[in-house]
């Protein structure tokens, strides 16, 4: 094995994956960095924070398109006993592709857009808030012209289109024919089934969520359902801020971040168990042995999303789960209230289909038609078929034709998401991949595990995180994520879990 070794002399590959590490060393004093500004960092601190990024990531970048670096990469690649090697080669054929990119851009390219996205993104808060459209439209349509240029800089794959270039920045190997096919596939399915389930169905009773419970006992469940899913406390942190999220800085350091109401005994939990399912994966890289490579880094955002949605909606909005968890609950919050539910109720309660004009209040099915009316405009702006100023009307039509929803103003439309002022066109779609991983992962695993709903009933939740070990997580970027879910899964990626798996839950739900 040539990077493991330490005895062996210093070849161009040893002297590569020392310089990878050092890279993702330094990339992970940003992480850290990143967690303290969202955590802990008092307000006056906001500058010399901006400035201590900003160095940072300037180190990052010019060791990541270093001359040096380009050498090592070339000279491991001449090197047969190198490129024989199946860890080695794998992780070659990834940092190829790393480096291409990251040089491919012309620097004026680069600059110009950190420069505008920085004035795009002050230009959106201030026009949301206004509901004024007009007012931020200049800027989207710098956006799309430097999307457009960039894609262009990274090259167009053979056979694709300018948005593959995008897309692969998030999901490698992904293409948008293929998003077209599954989400053409999974969007003629939703669509009837929810209006089915709205006009036929007995819309569950959510009022329960409104029982209040103490932060703290809050906090302590919490805690108890992270421990239970596998996650490893020594390695790792549980905490608070206003948007959740997962930081997976390096080996031995992924933290966790959650946000409590005390007027809703489950406020928490959910985005707890969406964001430990993120975590999960990061432990489960073999970071200790391969920080800084390829094969210790997760595989693609579409396959990290299913992750944390496979627990958080999979297990945690799934009957077997509050079997175990709803009589838990009860027992250490001793409320009365909360004593007086039954699994049913809340089981119903979680699976509520409401169509919502905002993606992130969305429920598990509404959801994916939220990404895919903005994979659709997004990637019609970039080929040109659609103007901005056309936008806002093209986006109203779809949220009433999909949703039957009117948007009475661009606040709560066009103008929700952060996405587009930050320049990220083709980020979008990995989202409902990552709904559709998590449902095909699903159906292959509850197949090999027989006992996984019993499991799950007594709160034994270690079988399902061993076979996400085995199948998913120790193989970093082995494979590219429509690989992994093929030989995870025995099949390319299929609209078809998803949708049965929404049909099976849904229908009884509503009393179909
Ligand atoms: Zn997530």
């Amino acid at each position: 094995m040539p990077d493991t070794a330490s005895t062996e002399p210093m070849t161009p590959y040893r002297e590569l994956l020392g310089e990878l590490r050092e890279i993702a060393v330094l990339g992970s004093i940003s992480a850290t960095l990143g967690w303290d500004q969202e955590v802990m960092m008092p307000p006056a601190a906001a500058g010399l924070r901006g400035e201590q990024a900003a160095a940072l990531s300037t180190l990052v970048h010019e060791r990541r398109t270093s001359p040096r670096l380009a050498d090592l990469i070339a000279r491991c690649e001449a090197d047969t006993e190198v490129m024989t090697d199946p860890d080695a080669a794998a992780n070659l054929r990834n940092i190829r592709h790393d480096y291409d990119r990251a040089t491919r851009l012309p620097t004026e390219l680069v600059r110009e857009t950190a420069e505008t996205t920085t004035l795009a993104m002050h230009a959106w808060r201030e026009n949301r808030e206004r509901s004024d459209f007009a007012g931020f439209a200049p800027w989207l349509t710098k956006l799309v012209d430097l999307n457009r240029r960039t894609a262009e800089a990274l090259g167009v794959p053979e056979g694709g289109e300018l948005y593959d270039a995008l897309l692969d920045s998030y999901e490698p190997g992904m293409r948008a024919a293929e998003l077209d096919r599954v989400f053409g596939e999974l969007r003629a399915g939703l669509v009837p089934l929810i209006r089915e389930l709205r006009e036929n169905g007995t819309a569950p009773s959510t009022e329960w969520m409104n029982i209040p419970l103490d932060i703290a006992k809050q906090v302590a469940f919490n805690r108890g359902v992270v421990e239970r899913m596998g996650f490893d406390f020594s390695a790792g942190r549980l905490d608070e801020s206003t948007h959740p999220f997962c930081e997976g800085a390096g080996p031995g350091d992924t933290r966790l971040t959650t946000r409590y109401d005390a007027g809703q005994m489950l406020s928490a939990l959910h985005g707890t168990m969406h964001e430990t399912g993120h975590g999960l994966y990061e432990q489960g890289l073999p970071k200790a042995e391969r920080f800084g490579q390829p094969l210790a880094e997760a595989a693609s955002m579409g396959v990290h999303e299913s992750q944390s949605r496979m627990w958080e909606n999979f297990v945690g909005r799934g009957r077997p789960f509050w079997v175990w968890a709803l009589p838990e609950l009860q027992r250490q919050t001793g409320d009365a209230a909360i004593g007086a539910l039954d699994v049913d109720t809340v089981f119903r309660g979680l699976n509520t289909v409401e169509p919502n004009l905002i993606r992130i209040e969305s429920d598990e099915a509404t959801y994916n038609l939220h990404i895919m009316l903005r994979y659709d405009l997004e990637r019609a702006m970039l080929k040109g078929d659609l103007s901005v100023a056309d936008l806002p009307g093209a986006w109203n039509e779809r949220m009433r034709n999909d949703l039957g929803l009117e948007v009475p103003d661009d606040r709560r439309g066009v103008l929700q998401d952060i996405h587009w002022s930050m320049g990220a066109i083709g980020y979008f779609p990995t989202y409902t991949l990552g709904n559709l991983y998590a449902a095909q992962l699903w159906d292959a695993l509850t197949a090999a595990l027989p006992e996984l709903d019993s499991q799950l009933s007594r709160g034994e939740l270690g079988g399902l995180l061993g076979w996400l070990r085995a199948n998913v997580h120790t193989h970093g970027r082995r494979y590219t994520a429509p690989e992994l879910c093929e030989r995870a899964t025995g099949r390319p990626l299929s609209h078809e879990p998803l949708l049965r798996y929404l049909e099976g839950k849904l229908r009884p739900v509503y009393g179909l």
